[in-house]
């Protein structure tokens, strides 16, 4: 069962992660935490490409073509063996936010990404795609307070009203695949939000 965190910076994604997996370890089931871009050692050097700025040259469409690389290998060698054994893989940030911080707000080629998106993924969709929904300006202060001194990334670095269009698209795409995704509330403290998505993924599991 694979279920993956969405949302902008600061939404809290990492945090509920871990709550939702000691819970489902508590409950008996093996979990494999993971991430996006990285979780496989041939994605974690794609990741450090991208993250710092190495290839920020290349353009939006060819820097897509990076993240699908580092998905296809993620994939492949950690994501499908995991959901193989059995195992609820939880993976911070997946398909969506390349749709989202690839693709949307621009012009871009639809049908390259949805070719990527394809071939990154050979099938290996996610059941349940949690969007952690925080004001944009809530994500950015909760991310720069995380930071501390360390400086941030070239996405981090975006303003308030990128961050505010990243938010809105993460919504279009729960309000278009209603079936696969729930947004989440995630402006409310920790442990409220950590229950209401217990009890999400309880009961797909259960059903
Ligand atoms: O999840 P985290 O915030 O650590 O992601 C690392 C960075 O990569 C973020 O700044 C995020 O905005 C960026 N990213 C991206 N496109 C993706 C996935 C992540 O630009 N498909």
């Amino acid at each position: 069962y694979l279920v993956t965190f969405e949302g902008g910076e600061g939404s809290g994604k990492s945090t509920q992660i871990a709550r939702l997996a000691a819970h489902l370890r508590e409950a008996g089931r093996d979990v494999v935490i993971t991430r996006e871009p990285g979780g496989s050692p041939g994605a974690e050097a794609v990741r450090h490409i991208i993250l710092s700025g190495m290839a920020e040259g290349l353009g939006p469409d060819w820097e897509a073509v990076l993240f699908a690389a580092a998905r296809a290998d993620h994939v492949s060698e950690l994501i499908r063996p995991a959901l193989e054994r059995g195992d609820v893989v939880l993976c911070d940030r997946f398909h969506d936010s390349t749709r989202v911080y690839q693709f949307a707000g621009r012009a871009g080629d639809r049908s390259l990404m949805q070719r990527l998106e394809r071939a990154a993924l050979a099938g290996t969709y996610p059941d349940l795609t949690i969007v952690l929904d925080v004001p944009a300006d809530i994500g950015s202060e909760r991310a720069r307070r995380r930071r501390g001194n360390a400086s941030a990334d070239r996405f981090e670095k975006d303003d308030a009203r990128i961050q505010d269009e990243r938010r809105r698209a993460f919504l279009a795409i729960a309000a278009e695949e209603p079936e696969r995704c729930v947004v989440v509330d995630g402006d409310r403290p920790v442990d409220t939000v950590a229950a209401e998505i217990r009890g999400l993924v309880d009961d797909r599991l259960e059903a």
